[in-house]
């Protein structure tokens, strides 16, 4: 059952079974998180059928997970890719599906049983609901979700039998310290982060940093918004708006500390004083296996801590005054209604329009503040007022020129 090449030296593995392969949809399956989930999915290959595939336009590396897994269901989003993939054979048994029709479909087929939302940006957000809608359980890469429309998944969740498992690797740890405890037991979260690429430096040194040194983050190795994200520490805000959600608690029980060593996924401090943590090195197939076999431990192909090579763990207080995006997730999740959705849309611009080269990088938190202070806030927003909302921060980020 389990391959012994990936396991740690004197791991000892022993067996993991259970009854029934779970049926599984990748949505964003090209990605980082996308492609991790695979290599987890390799490493049980009895536990797991990829029931369905998603990419927008990697085609090749599509085609090549299609050939490998034999999906019921592959999905392209982008419709020039789409044409692209329907000129190529694909295995018996495999459909292809276009769009975001095709998501729904994919998603919302009898026999999914779990998705795995890991598209990037607002563009995960209706898989993701439709998946909730008929009652399947998500684990959740896609943050942006809940930041958009943490509001509206919190509802459909109380209204639906499915169930939503964080994947973000900090939200996993806090669920993993939470097991076992109530939230009136808990004093407050405390979210860690790497500091990303540029910790330590002024504002005044950043003013011309350039799209590649903002791409080499310290730690992790993930797609090229997430990473942008970590470097301004928008990324942080984000999670911040994530935790609310996910676990119920207002601004003033959610903390922010910077750990340089991305080892601890974060903490929860509890009532009686107690501190709990979870620790491994810095790798998303140990949260994303932790989500696919919902809080169960089998032996899995992630590295193992090696504790005669860790020297320290620091930490330190974020800079907010440099590192601005940070005090942007506390006002939305004080504000609320629309602001989620405009700052989310209006980063992912942004960062956009940085990587291109037309602003520069201190430019997208600005941006964001200004655009979030502009907009015109509703305090119980439909999905299409969110949508529109979304509309409109991405049309109003390019009116916006460099400083
Ligand atoms: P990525 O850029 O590597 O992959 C994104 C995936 O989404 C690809 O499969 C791509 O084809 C698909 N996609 C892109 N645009 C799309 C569109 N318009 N419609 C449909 N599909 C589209 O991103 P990633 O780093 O894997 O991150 C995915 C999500 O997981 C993000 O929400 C990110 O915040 C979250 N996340 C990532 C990490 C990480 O380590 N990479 C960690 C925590 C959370
Ligand atoms: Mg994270």
């Amino acid at each position: 059952l389990l391959h012994s090449d990936n396991r740690s030296p004197g791991v000892d593995c022993g067996e993991f079974v259970r009854a029934t392969a779970t049926q599984l949809v990748l949505l964003g399956s090209t990605g980082s998180i996308g492609k991790s989930t695979l290599d987890v999915v390799r490493h049980f290959p009895d536990q797991f059928r990829v029931w369905g595939l998603s990419g927008h336009s990697k085609i090749e590396e599509l085609l090549a997970q299609v050939n490998e897994f034999h999906p019921r269901w592959v999905v392209v989003t982008d419709p020039k890719s789409a044409r692209d993939l329907s000129g190529q054979p694909l295995p018996d048994g495999t459909e292809l599906l276009r769009g975001e029709e095709g998501i729904i479909r994919m998603v919302q087929d009898p026999q999914t049983q779990m998705v795995l939302s890991a598209i990037v940006g607002a563009a995960g957000l209706h898989g993701t609901l439709a998946a909730l809608d008929a009652g399947k359980t998500v684990a959740l890469a896609n943050k942006e979700t809940l930041v958009v429309a943490g509001q509206l998944v919190m509802n459909r969740l109380k209204q639906q039998p499915g169930k939503l498992l964080p994947v973000d690797s900090e939200h996993s740890a806090i669920a993993q310290a939470l097991t076992g405890h109530t939230s009136d037991e808990v004093e407050r979260i405390v979210l860690t982060g790497s500091g990303g690429p540029f910790r330590g430096r002024s504002r005044e040194s950043l003013q011309g940093v350039t799209p590649e040194q903002a791409l080499k983050h310290p730690t992790w190795q993930m797609g090229p918004k997430i990473t942008i994200d970590s470097a301004t520490l928008m990324n942080k805000s984000l999670e911040i708006i994530e935790a609310h959600w996910l676990f119920g608690l207002p601004a003033e029980q959610i903390e922010l500390i910077i750990h340089p060593e991305s080892m601890v996924h974060s903490f929860v401090e509890f009532r009686d004083g107690s501190v709990l943590a979870q620790l491994s090195p810095p790798d998303m197939k140990l949260p994303i296996q932790y989500a696919l076999f919902e809080g169960k431990r089998p032996c899995g192909p992630t590295r193992r801590m090696n504790w005669s090579e860790l020297r320290q763990l620091r930490f330190e207080s974020p800079d907010r005054e440099t590192f601005e995006a940070v005090d942007l997730g506390y006002e939305v999740i004080r504000s609320q209604g629309t602001t989620g959705a405009i700052l989310n849309a209006a980063n992912e611009i942004a960062v956009a329009r940085f990587l291109g080269g037309e602003i520069s990088f201190l430019d997208i938190s600005r941006i964001c503040r200004a655009v979030l202070s502009s907009h015109h806030y509703l305090p119980q927003p439909s999905l299409e007022e969110l949508l529109a909302a979304d509309r409109w921060a991405r049309q109003e980020v390019y009116r916006w020129k460099s400083l």
